[in-house]
């Protein structure tokens, strides 16, 4: 039998209503009385971190996720994370990062409704991870829920209250699980060699700044001392305004000369940038050189640019590994 550890942070998926609201309140342990199928599956052992709505997780939870996981990681043969739906995408792209080449599974669940709800969608979710964790073929950080295996990086929450809350962006599902059976359409363990390269820092001064129409281009100017990197969250493919200052293009033109980063990436979720089509986006790639996101979801874009500045802050090498793809996270090149 496998032995799975199942790690608990809390989320809705651990919460019961309280005056105030819901609030994570349901440990470990008992999440996984909610699902005693679970004994037919695998062993599973459980530990909680710490218990949180998921709004409050941060880069540093990440990091510490990280290393719970590489403590465990020969005692195990696959991971089980819950955690609240809210930053799920986000951590799960960060912990793609910061783990990469796992031949053991690092699931990631949650729910839209708490566990001891009789319509909840929680145990569904949680019995499916610990059987996908299960799985000789499972591998790498994946999200299991609503009966979609997403890639840790693909992942975007599209549904505040649906029970298919998460699409795979720009990406096939990895797998589907339906009535117990899991029907993969990528099965590829078998390109995954050698033993997990775990990574212990984050570069987290990462500035998004999200255009509007006619927003002010000085703002990053005002900012620049405080972030080593910049991902412009731009329109359609890919273009910079110009409302006849020129003082987004200017402030671009200081980062860089300041030795700090810029990304390109865009508000659209689905099919990704490409600066190249455009005169508004065409210029400022060729000037600058920006990388950009091309089909890598928002969340990726954003942890895969403070994993990199946890080890480099050299626009070359910068670049290398942006544009290096990481458990599925970019095709489009
Ligand atoms: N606010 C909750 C969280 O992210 C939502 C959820 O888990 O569905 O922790």
């Amino acid at each position: 039998m496998k032995h799975i550890l199942l790690i608990a942070t809390g989320g809705t998926i651990a919460s019961r209503y309280t005056s105030t609201g819901l609030s994570p309140q349901i440990s470990a342990g008992d999440l996984l009385s909610f699902v005693p199928e679970a004994k037919q599956i695998c062993r599973i052992d459980v530990t909680e971190p710490f218990s949180l709505d998921s709004t409050n997780i941060s880069w540093k939870h990440w990091l510490r996720l990280s290393d719970l996981i590489r403590q465990h990681y020969e005692a195990y043969d696959g991971f089980v994370l819950c955690h609240g739906t809210d930053t799920m995408a986000y951590t799960a792209a960060a912990l793609s990062y910061l783990i990469r080449s796992s031949r053991k599974p690092i699931v990631v669940t949650g729910a839209q409704k708490p566990i001891d709800l009789p319509d909840t969608d929680a145990r569904t979710n949680l019995l499916d991870s610990i059987r996908f964790a299960a799985d000789d073929r499972a591998h790498d950080v994946c999200i299991v829920f609503g009966g979609a295996v997403i890639a840790g990086t693909r992942a975007k929450k599209e549904r505040t209250k649906s029970y298919n809350a998460f699409s795979s962006i720009n990406y096939p599902p990895i797998a589907v699980i339906q009535d117990r059976r899991i029907i993969f359409y990528i099965d590829d363990k078998e390109k995954v060699s050698g033993d997990a390269v775990f990574s212990d820092r984050l570069g987290e001064k990462v500035f998004l700044y999200r255009l509007i129409p006619g927003c002010d281009g000085t703002i990053p100017d005002v900012l620049m001392d405080r972030y080593d990197a910049m991902i412009i969250e731009s329109f359609g493919v890919g273009g910079i305004p110009d409302y006849g200052d020129g003082s987004l293009k200017a402030a671009i033109h200081n980062w860089i000369t300041a030795g700090k980063i810029v990304v390109m990436a865009t508000q659209v979720p689905n099919e990704g940038s490409d600066m190249s089509v455009y005169e508004v986006g065409h210029a400022v790639k060729n000037i600058y050189d920006i990388p950009e996101s091309y089909d890598m979801t928002l969340e990726a874009v954003i942890a895969k640019t403070m994993w990199i500045l946890g080890k480099t802050k050299d626009r070359k090498e910068f670049r290398q590994m942006f544009y290096t793809a990481v458990n599925h996270d970019l095709l489009f090149l």
